[in-house]
């Protein structure tokens, strides 16, 4: 049976040893409450969670999936008490501010929680998931009586909250959008159209849905520009701030999908339904923003999950399974055969599951301490974090869910046939994975949204940011004779990141299309360099202890071995990339929209 073992000492190695949360959250104003013993304890008890309750949980969903009827939606067996549990433990409000009935704890300290709920049962955690997306927006963007009325529901659980974006024609040109908004005598909205693909829109789990609705005003100007953001509550709420009547809100379907069979993906109808604006009109996709940087760095956890996940399990069973013996002598003469585990091509799959879900855990926290400093950092403090995420966000969303996937599927092959066989879970991880690269804008999206929006429209400016941290780090490290290997060739490769922007650059000068043509290369480019950073900061880290003396030593040498692995056999597909994204558009475009199929003989 596959299980999870919530990763403490590695959370530990990450957040505390490699990027100092101690230190980050001793100069963090409101962090106070955060102390060494604190995150303990929060994280021991979000640890206990995931692996008694959520854990158990996860093949249940797959295996039942969401009913849908007459309108309803029930979820799979225990997903609900599972929920009051999490509201009784008071893990939705962990990082809220404590004006609206939060712990104002740091959104760093929440991804740490986030990421044990995410790896047990994503499926399931969606449900927090997108509340808490909803939350930052309305806590952004809302009005004092909205946070009152909605925020305050959300923060405590109580309520739960979606994001509804999407329509039958329209997914990621949101230009598009029909939904319309009519304004009423009373302030309010009536919002008429529908929604389709969205998550946790209808279910059985929390007394009222409070969906953040994307809409067109009359009057509103084509496209993007004409856009506004909504909040629609599944149930009225009256004067006392209680559920009242039903509004004008309702499932039509819900939709029989490839994976995370346990969350619901709704087909929404809303007709004539009562909303509320938030924020300025035709202002609604800068306001949507905020809601969906937070819940593509909540995908981009998803990618580590994944691996997490296959690597935990694939592990344990390579050390399990006997096949064949080591092509250098037996290693176990006692048994039958050796386990798989002394086959290279077996600690290929192992070592690569490793070094994606060890580097994308350093990615994700690094990237939740500059969401702690975009909240609560001075002005240039805010000011750096913001560019640094704008840059890191597409690129952990997109890389860290392709690496992810990648992961999960050589977690499977590990079991070989048994792999493809329901009853180990490995099957389920691959499906329930493979949606990481679509939602929240597919891998495509992301890259043009990295090369084209971050990149090269602000002149290189905000890659110079963070390539300029890395080129710090090599300098710094540059004598250390122990880890020379990776600082060589980060530094090398920091160098070329900055070279291959400028030759897209110039060449895009000249034809537009040669940005759609290098972009996802240049993504999966940037993800590698960025990876190796991490590995290299990781690796620094390692031999330090290791140095000064360890009962750990064992610990500390794989991260080295890792490090050392992810510089030799996963690096170089840097080289690869290059040369595809540097190799024009032409091979691309060239060939006639008729000629990609002929059929008849
Ligand atoms: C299970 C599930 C859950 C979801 N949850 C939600 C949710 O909660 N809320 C919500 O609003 N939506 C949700 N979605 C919708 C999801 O975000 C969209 O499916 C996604 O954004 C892609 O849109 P689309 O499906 O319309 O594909 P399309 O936009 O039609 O894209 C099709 C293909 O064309 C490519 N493409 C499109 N434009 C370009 C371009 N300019 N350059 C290069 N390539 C391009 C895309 O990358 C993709 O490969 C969910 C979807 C699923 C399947």
């Amino acid at each position: 049976m596959p299980e999870y073992k919530a990763p403490l000492r590695d959370i530990k190695f990450v957040t505390e040893e490699v990027l100092d949360f101690h230190g980050h959250y001793a100069k963090l104003p409101g962090a106070e409450e955060a102390t060494p013993d604190m995150v303990a304890a929060i994280l021991e008890e979000g640890a206990k969670f995931a692996e008694r309750v959520l854990s158990p949980l996860n093949r249940v969903g797959d295996q039942q999936g969401c009913q849908f009827k007459d309108g309803v939606v029930t979820t799979p067996e225990g997903f609900k008490e599972a929920y009051q549990q999490y509201v009784e433990g008071g893990w939705p409000s962990l990082s809220h501010p404590e004006e609206v009935g939060g712990q104002g704890l740091p959104d760093s300290l929440g991804m740490m929680v986030t990421e044990m709920i995410a790896t047990s049962n994503w499926s399931w955690g969606m449900y927090p998931g997108l509340s808490h997306g909803a939350m930052n927006t309305i806590e952004l963007h809302g009005t004092d009586e909205q946070k009152q009325t909605y925020l305050t529901k959300l923060v405590s659980g109580e309520w739960t909250g979606t994001m509804c974006l999407t329509e039958p024609h329209c997914g990621t040109d949101l230009g598009m959008l029909k939904t319309k908004a009519e304004p009423q005598d009373d302030g309010s909205y009536a919002i008429t159209g529908t929604k389709i693909f969205i998550s946790a829109g209808e279910h059985d789990m929390a007394d009222n849905i409070v969906h953040i609705v994307l809409a067109r005003l009359p009057d509103a100007p084509a496209g993007t520009k004409g856009i506004s953001l909504f909040i629609v509550p599944k149930h009225n709420v009256d004067d006392a701030g209680e559920v009242a009547d039903r509004n004008q809100v309702s499932c039509g379907s819900i939709e029989h999908k490839m994976g995370i069979h346990g969350n619901a993906t709704c087909v929404m109808n809303f007709d004539g339904a009562k909303g509320f604006l938030i924020g300025e009109p035709n202002r609604g996709l800068n306001c949507m923003f905020t809601f969906m940087n937070a819940a593509r760095l909540g995908t981009a956890l998803q990618g580590l999950a994944h691996a997490e996940w296959a690597l935990q399990n694939s592990v344990a069973y390579a050390k399990d399974r006997l096949q064949m013996r080591a092509l250098s002598g037996p290693k176990a003469p006692e048994k039958a055969a050796d386990p798989i585990i002394v086959h290279p091509d077996v600690r290929r799959m192992l070592l690569t599951q490793k070094a994606f879900a060890e580097g994308g855990r350093a990615l994700i926290h690094y990237c939740s301490m500059l969401v702690d400093t975009m909240k609560r950092g001075t002005a240039d403090e805010k000011a750096e974090a913001d560019e640094l995420m704008s840059l890191l966000t597409p690129i952990a969303k997109a890389f860290l869910t392709e690496t992810g996937f990648e992961a999960a599927n050589h977690g499977l092959q590990v079991f070989g046939g048994h792999g493809f066989i329901a009853e180990w879970g490995m099957e389920q991880n691959v499906r329930d994975c493979r949606i990481s690269m679509l939602y929240e804008g597919t891998t495509g999206i992301q890259a043009l949204d990295l090369l084209g929006r971050k990149v090269l429209m602000t002149q290189g400016a905000t890659l110079r940011r963070f390539t300029k941290i890395i080129h710090k780090f090599c300098k710094e490290h540059k004598g250390d004779k122990r880890v020379k290997s990776y600082i060589t060739a980060l530094d090398k490769l920091n160098g070329e990141w900055g070279d291959v922007t400028m030759k897209i650059g110039m060449k895009a000068m000249r034809n537009k299309d040669e940005v759609g043509a290098a972009s996802v290369d240049y993504l999966m480019f940037s993800g590698y360099v960025v990876l190796a950073y991490f590995w290299a900061r990781m690796a620094v880290t390692a031999q330090n202890k290791l140095d000064e003396g360890t009962d750990e030593v064992g610990f500390y040498t794989a991260k080295l071995q890792t490090a050392t692995f992810y510089y030799d056999r996963l690096l170089p597909r840097t080289r690869a990339h290059a040369e595809a994204m540097l190799s024009g558009a032409d091979n691309l475009l060239a060939m006639e929209e008729d000629n990609f199929l002929f059929l008849n003989a």
